[in-house]
């Protein structure tokens, strides 16, 4: 037997008291049972989300928010502003593309982010822009997008800001209402510590304005009909009702930790990573000091002479831990670690542990167990203790 391990940045796995949760005999969703469901998810969310605004659920992957937050808003030819520096942000650019909007992209490389100096220069020669789409925590890449200040300018003019908050929004600090975010998508199979199959998305007065003119073709996702039925604690069509039985436990275990505590627990973990890789003579993906580091994967640059493509297999193969590689023109060049949703210290010892078994593998020299040593001196030094009562010895 191996035992598995699935550490990748999505879908990430899930505590045994919500596949217990999610065990449970199957209720129906026309029910007043499931609607006191429906109606305790959709207020929690609006904590995590931090908004004022309806938070919608909608059963499909993240993509299905992300496509939402173009067909709803947004009418053919409308200009899209969008910031590309991965492939999430790419995306954004195909959906617009699919969909007949006027797409325009600030382009960076990957490794990088799209400065909010430049988005207010670009939003200056397109007065014309009716949305602008970013990322947040840029998944494919490992870089948080300094969406708080790309939000303030965005905020001045007509346009709309649309955060794909999908890895970070339960990782990272968050504040839809205080940040100014017009439309923000979160998806359940990564923070959110559930299986794929539900997405989220607020939208705010702002963007609402926006919906009642917008024409793009919809149908599935349409969120005007979404939100009047959650006004009824029920949804449009059949919910992924077990998913929705699982956000609610979630919900409740990042709640009662405290978003903070989540929030830190999230950045302790990353900042463990990013100085233990180092130890072995890695470095990061993403250009650090220029960008910010996602709290919730971290990309790492694959040696010279190694065959990074055959990392992530080996460690799963060999050692059980799913981890992800990079993705497009990244395959091969970098390797992810995820670390969202429920994960805690003791996984960065099971990642750096198989990661570096499989370097060996691979012909990288370096000593063995010093990113290991890293991370516990890290964990030793930064964790805080938990306050709980210790059990007498024999117990
Ligand atoms: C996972 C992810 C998505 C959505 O992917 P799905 O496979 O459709 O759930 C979108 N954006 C980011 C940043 C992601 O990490």
């Amino acid at each position: 037997m191996i035992k598995k391990f699935l550490c990748a940045p999505g879908p990430t796995a899930v505590p045994a008291e919500i596949l217990s949760e999610m065990s449970k005999p199957l209720m129906h969703h026309r029910t007043p049972q499931f609607s006191n469901v429906v109606a305790e998810n959709a207020a929690l969310l609006k904590q995590v989300f931090q908004t004022k605004n309806t938070v919608l659920t909608l059963t499909s992957s993240g993509t299905g928010a992300m496509e939402a937050s173009v067909t709803n808003f947004l009418s053919k030819g409308d200009k899209m502003l969008v910031l590309s520096a991965g492939k999430f942000g790419e995306r954004f650019s195909e959906i617009g593309k699919a969909y007949g909007a006027n797409v325009v992209e600030i382009k960076a490389d990957y490794s990088k982010d799209i400065k909010a100096s430049e988005v207010e220069k670009a939003l200056k020669e397109n007065p014309d822009t009716k949305a602008v789409y970013s990322e947040y925590s840029e998944t494919s890449t490992g870089v948080a997008f300094d969406i708080k200040n790309i939000a303030s300018v965005v905020k001045k003019t007509e346009a709309i800001f649309v955060v794909d908050g999908i890895t970070a929004i339960g990782a990272m600090e968050f504040k839809m209402d205080e940040w100014g975010i017009d439309i923000a998508i979160a998806g359940a199979q990564k923070s959110f510590m559930i299986p794929p199959g539900l997405a989220f998305i607020s939208f705010s007065e702002k963007a609402e304005k926006m919906m009642k003119s917008a024409n793009m073709p919809r149908f599935y996702f349409d969120l005007a009909k979404e939100k009047k039925n959650l006004e009824k604690n029920t949804t449009a069509w059949t919910p992924a009702i077990t998913l929705f039985m699982g956000l609610n436990y979630a919900l409740k275990m990042m709640l009662e930790e405290g978003l903070d505590n989540v929030v830190q627990r999230h950045f302790r973990v990353g900042e463990a990573f990013r100085n233990s890789i180092k130890s072995i003579g890695l470095s990061l993906f993403a250009d650090i000091p220029n960008v910010q580091p996602s709290d919730a994967v971290t990309a790492v640059k694959v040696p010279e002479g190694i065959d990074g493509a055959k990392l992530p297999g080996l460690m799963r193969d060999r050692y059980g831990v799913t981890i992800a590689g990079g993705q497009g023109s990244m395959k091969g060049k970098i390797f992810r670690l995820g670390h969202l949703g429920y994960v805690d210290k003791s996984d960065i010892v099971v990642e750096l542990q198989a990661m570096e078994l499989a370097f060996k593998e691979l012909g990288y020299k370096f000593e063995l167990g010093a990113s290991v040593a890293a991370a516990q001196k890290y964990i030793l030094e930064k964790f805080p203790i938990p306050n709980v009562e210790l059990s007498e010895a024999g117990d």
